[in-house]
């Protein structure tokens, strides 16, 4: 049973990509590589070519047609319209003395968030009460952080709060497996053919799902902490319980209309119904 989210309901919302709210950040603070989908190799700091001078994407209607999966797939977990909020009317375009420091905020924010979002989740699955406590207090600080100016946020030992968080995830996947039936140590499942097993339970953490067929499968508690779920096949299928998923794994994955998300996932606009 999963813990109701309420309470963090602000959290969610703000970890939740708002792309008319940015200043385009990810098309022009990333390193990037046309063989992970995005149209050229670029280097971070550098605007993509097909940015526009208001920070949309010019290209945004061909994306899927262009096969621009890298585009399709980021997610920035909210940190791009926070750090565009953060900096107000000054932005990398009206302001290129600054360029460099919002890059790197938005970078520290972005792996803030991204924790966030894993102790958020981690939060919603542990029973215990203690341990609750100590996820909430991780989450606390990660707040207190991204609530501080970009100088102070440049000064917190982000390393040492990683490592905090990594050990609270571990032990969160651990108790998870723990509960479960039917796990495997294989991590390799590139192109498995899984079609409508019985996969509730499974640790499917750090596993390479590429182009595997999870199309009809039962995947309650199965956790998908880091997983690769590049082109997976999940058409049909009810993730509604599955746990430590992203919008970015969902992003990459192949799904439909009846792809059943986790409450606090967005169906890509993209799917075929
Ligand atoms: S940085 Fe985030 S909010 Fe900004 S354009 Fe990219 S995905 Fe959207
Ligand atoms: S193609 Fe569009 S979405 Fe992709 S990096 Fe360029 S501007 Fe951003």
């Amino acid at each position: 049973m999963m813990k109701n989210n309420n309470s963090y309901a602000d959290l969610e919302a703000a970890l939740r990509i708002d792309c008319e709210k940015c200043s385009g950040l990810c098309c022009v603070a990333l390193y990037c590589m046309k063989t992970d989908g995005f149209p050229e190799n670029k280097e971070a700091g550098v605007p993509c070519r097909h940015l526009r001078p208001d920070f949309r994407c010019s290209i945004h209607a061909l994306l899927e047609k262009k096969k621009m999966k890298g585009c399709l797939a980021y997610d920035c977990f909210g940190a791009g319209q926070k750090v565009t909020q953060i900096y107000g009317n000054e932005n990398w375009q009206t302001h290129p003395d600054k360029a460099s420091e919002i890059f790197q905020t938005f970078m520290i924010v972005r792996k803030l968030y991204q924790m966030a979002w894993y102790l958020l989740e981690a939060w919603s699955v542990v029973a215990d009460e203690h341990f609750s406590a100590a996820i909430a207090a991780l989450l606390a600080e990660n707040l207190q952080i991204t609530a501080g100016a970009p100088a102070a946020m440049r000064l917190a030992d982000i390393a040492d709060y990683q490592t905090r968080v990594n050990q609270v995830l571990k032990k969160s996947s651990a108790q998870l497996v723990a509960k479960s039936s039917g796990q495997t140590n294989r991590k390799d499942f590139l192109g498995k053919n899984f079609k409508k097993t019985n996969l509730d339970g499974q640790d499917f953490s750090m596993a390479l799902l590429i182009a595997a067929n999870l199309t009809g499968c039962s995947l309650r508690r199965s956790n998908f902490l880091g997983a690769d779920l590049r082109d997976a096949n999940i058409k049909d299928t009810d993730l509604r319980e599955a746990v430590f998923l992203t919008q970015m794994q969902i992003n990459a994955a192949q799904g439909n209309g009846k792809t059943q998300l986790p409450p606090r996932l967005l169906r890509p606009s993209n799917w075929p119904d």
